[in-house]
């Protein structure tokens, strides 16, 4: 069986701040950067453990060089790809060799009443496909699907890993914590919260014979609602978007991974956009 790993960071157990979770952070940012590791380590065990013969490990989070190489575990059949930007972003790197994806350290869509809830971009106020609101998850589920590959694990806050379980029924989902608000959580020891991501890895290995690959029915529609009107106004300019209101844009595409690949390009232009001054 071959695994590919979707590692976020945000959804890591004790994180409740950008700061922790921000490669320009000298002082907190060291030490979560380590927890994340460890729990993406954990979710490696719990893989082999359960019979995962090759892994890949993308690095998805902000610059995608968080992982602390050297603390994953030694072996020859497990690649992690690093760095940004990736035509694939939080997906790169799958493809239809794959057995299963995992999705580790994932949190809360835009909107959602959780602990730094965002959907790719501050500037993405929500997103919709097929007028189905959408977290990062169910965006990268989708393209996993179109390769024919389902996703089995689940580990993050309590708010994205119960909707993707709602969403992925055949999932394992690992709760590590708990929001109390955007910027305060009850969660898990780091040790407690790679005990129970490791188990849960090991039994989602166990899940993969009857777990689907989640897909959208075609044709596709993106809708993307944004923080500002700014933020619509440089989306606008990419070809195939159609201006639908002050902060309202539109893809339609039939192919799912290049309706992907337009809105990670629609979070990239977006993030150019200020004010002329
Ligand atoms: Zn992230």
């Amino acid at each position: 069986m071959n695994v590919y790993m979707s590692c976020d960071m945000e959804g890591t157990a004790g994180i409740c701040s950008w700061k922790q979770c921000d490669p320009g952070d000298a002082y907190e940012y060291p030490v979560f950067r380590r927890y994340m590791t460890r729990e993406v380590g954990a979710a490696i065990e719990g893989a082999r453990q359960g019979g995962a013969a090759a892994l890949i490990v993308n690095d998805a989070h902000w610059s995608m060089r968080n992982l602390l190489l050297d603390e994953l575990p030694a072996a020859g059949d497990l690649r992690v790809i690093s760095g940004a930007p990736k035509p694939w972003s939080m997906m790169q790197g799958l493809n239809s060799s794959v057995d299963a994806a995992f999705f580790t350290g994932y949190h809360a869509k835009a909107g959602d009443c959780a602990t730094l809830a965002h959907t790719f971009s501050e500037a993405i106020y929500s997103v919709a496909v097929n007028g189905k609101p959408c977290s990062e998850a169910t965006l990268n589920a989708a393209l996993a699907g179109s390769y024919g590959v389902p996703v089995v694990l689940i580990t993050g806050d309590r708010t994205i890993v119960s909707e993707v379980v709602r969403e992925l029924p055949w999932a394992v989902g690992v709760a590590v914590k708990d929001a109390i608000g955007f910027s305060a959580v009850n969660s898990l020891t780091p040790q407690a919260a790679c005990d129970a991501i490791r188990a849960g890895a090991r039994e989602a290995m166990g899940r993969i014979a009857q777990a689907r690959p989640f897909v959208f029915d075609s044709p596709f529609e993106l809708t993307l609602e944004t923080a500002g009107v700014e933020h619509a106004d440089f989306i606008e300019l990419m070809p195939g978007f159609k201006r639908i209101g002050g902060r309202a844009v539109r893809f339609e595409s039939r192919e799912y991974p290049a309706l992907l690949q337009a809105f990670i390009a629609a979070t990239r232009i977006a993030a150019a956009a200020n004010p002329i001054a």
